[in-house]
């Protein structure tokens, strides 16, 4: 399996650090509002990451925090009148809905900042000690980076180039700094802001510090995959470099892998630039089924702009592969002959080879552009290939195939069979009897076996209404 590593500009063999095991950090959203499907982007793409390299069988333990302190989430806050963790778990509830939604795993460990702010005290204790930091007047912490030699080793960035050059580069900060490259670790509190005690004043960390701490304590000072969008390679990422490898001693990440920008009108989306639509939206109009394969149909690293072209072409496609597995149930429930015949043993082995060469995008730093592909033609080769002559057996050796690199790729592919409007009264009229009798235990069994087949019960003053959900 090849990977592009960040870090080296190269496409590398992936070598896991202990054999079979992947440890992988993800950076996950500032949660003051509605994701929007930038920030989607990478869920879907590295969720899929993840899922490939389970199927190859390793075993992945993947981490992707929750930035719940920070100024934006401050700000709607006290626009709001409310405290800051009102906003943030209002957003990481409605974050967890959205990915739930595209059908994004969650993580191992979904950790949040402001639980984990005693590693954050630690680790930056660890680096004033080392020399890589220092306390300004204020309070306020710094990271020494010209301390740290190996400073612009990801973004490829030279210090000087960063100090004399390009000013918008620098990380933006107070006077108090020793140099303009530094950037905060801790900054004191302001009124009416959430606070920490520290020993060097009342306050709160600053962003960067948050994941290398996190990925330390949930996967260890080295792990084999820290990932993000692109925007994040300088300087958070440099950054994060900087603070875990000047305080462990030790490599951080093996492997750093950032996806391309999602854009529209080819200028990035996001919030800032008000440019967005968030997955919610999206979702009012398609089947957020089509967004994923929106999504994977193109490589990772590329920029990928949204449009509605785009989507409509994405919708036929994933429509594509849902047909054909709906053609195969329906042929699978009228086939007549049991087992495969010869002819179709050998059609079964030629059809593996679409596997392979799905197996084959996606070693080569994981292209789900040529996997989807590979998708299609064995699609294709299922439709020419059966009929009403097809044994069972054949029928689902087929199906099983397209649902196994489906499910790589996160797609549900396979719909559910509606229920009869019959289907759902008769339960209906079976739970009002165990109300009747009292039978409580029976009467919401029967809501939530309707609730998993998608239909809300409401019981009014006119009776028991009922709907699709
Ligand atoms: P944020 O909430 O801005 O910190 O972003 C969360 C994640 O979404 C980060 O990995 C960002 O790099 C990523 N991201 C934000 N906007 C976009 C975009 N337009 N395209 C791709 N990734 C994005
Ligand atoms: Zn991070």
């Amino acid at each position: 399996m090849k990977v592009y590593n960040t870090l080296t500009k190269k496409k590398e063999e992936l070598i896991p650090l202990e054999e079979g095991k992947i440890k992988m950090y993800v950076c996950g959203p500032t949660v003051y509002n509605l994701i929007h499907i930038g920030n989607a982007r990478p869920m879907i793409v590295f969720d899929t990451v993840r899922r490939y390299m389970e199927y190859k069988g390793y075993e992945v333990n993947y981490v992707s925090n929750f930035t719940d302190v920070d100024d934006k989430i401050i700000k709607k806050a006290i626009e709001e009148g409310v405290e800051a963790s009102v906003i943030s778990e209002r957003y990481i509830a409605e974050c967890k809905k959205d990915m739930e939604a595209m059908n994004v795993k969650p993580a191992t460990v979904h950790p949040k900042a402001t639980e984990e702010i005693c590693g954050m005290l630690d680790m930056i204790e660890t680096l004033i000690k080392k020399g890589h930091a220092y306390i300004a007047e204020d309070g306020t912490v710094y990271y020494r980076t010209r301390s740290f030699k190996e400073y612009g080793k990801l973004s490829h960035k030279n210090l000087d180039d960063l100090q004399g050059g390009n000013r918008s580069l620098l990380v933006t900060g107070q006077d108090q700094k020793e140099d303009a490259l530094d950037f905060v670790l801790w900054k004191p509190k302001k009124e009416g802001e959430p606070y920490w005690e520290s020993p060097w004043c009342d306050g709160r960390p600053g962003w960067h510090i948050e994941c290398s701490v996190m990925s330390r304590k949930y996967l260890g000072d080295e792990i084999d995959i820290h990932a993000g969008g692109e925007d994040l390679i300088f300087p958070h990422h440099e950054n994060e470099i900087a603070q875990s490898e000047a305080a462990n001693g030790k490599p951080f990440a093996r492997y750093w892998m950032h996806n391309g920008f999602l854009n529209i009108d080819n200028r990035k989306m996001s919030k800032s630039a008000g440019n967005f639509f968030t997955v919610r939206e999206i979702s009012e109009k398609y089947d957020l089924q089509v967004l994923r394969f929106f999504m994977l149909s193109a490589h990772y690293r590329s920029p990928l702009n949204f449009s509605r072209e785009l989507m409509e072409a994405a919708a036929n496609g994933y429509d594509r592969i849902v047909t054909c597995v709906g053609n195969l149930n329906y042929r699978m429930e009228n086939a007549s002959a049991e087992a495969m015949d010869g002819e179709e043993t050998k059609l079964t082995k030629e059809a593996a080879e679409f596997a392979r060469k799905f197996d084959e995008a996606m070693d080569d730093d994981f292209n789900t552009a040529d996997a989807i592909a590979a998708i299609f033609e064995l699609v294709k080769f299922a439709n020419t290939n059966t009929g009403e002559k097809s044994s069972r057996e054949f029928l689902q050796k087929l199906k099983n195939e397209i649902l196994t690199l489906c499910q790589v790729c996160g797609l549900i592919v396979e719909k559910r069979k509606e229920m009869l409007d019959e289907d759902i009264e008769a339960l209906i009229a079976q739970r009002q009897s165990a109300r009747k009798a009292k039978d409580f235990k029976r009467a919401d069994e029967i809501r939530n076996q309707l609730l998993e087949r998608g239909i809300v019960l409401e019981d009014t003053r006119e009776g028991v209404k009922w709907k699709r959900a």
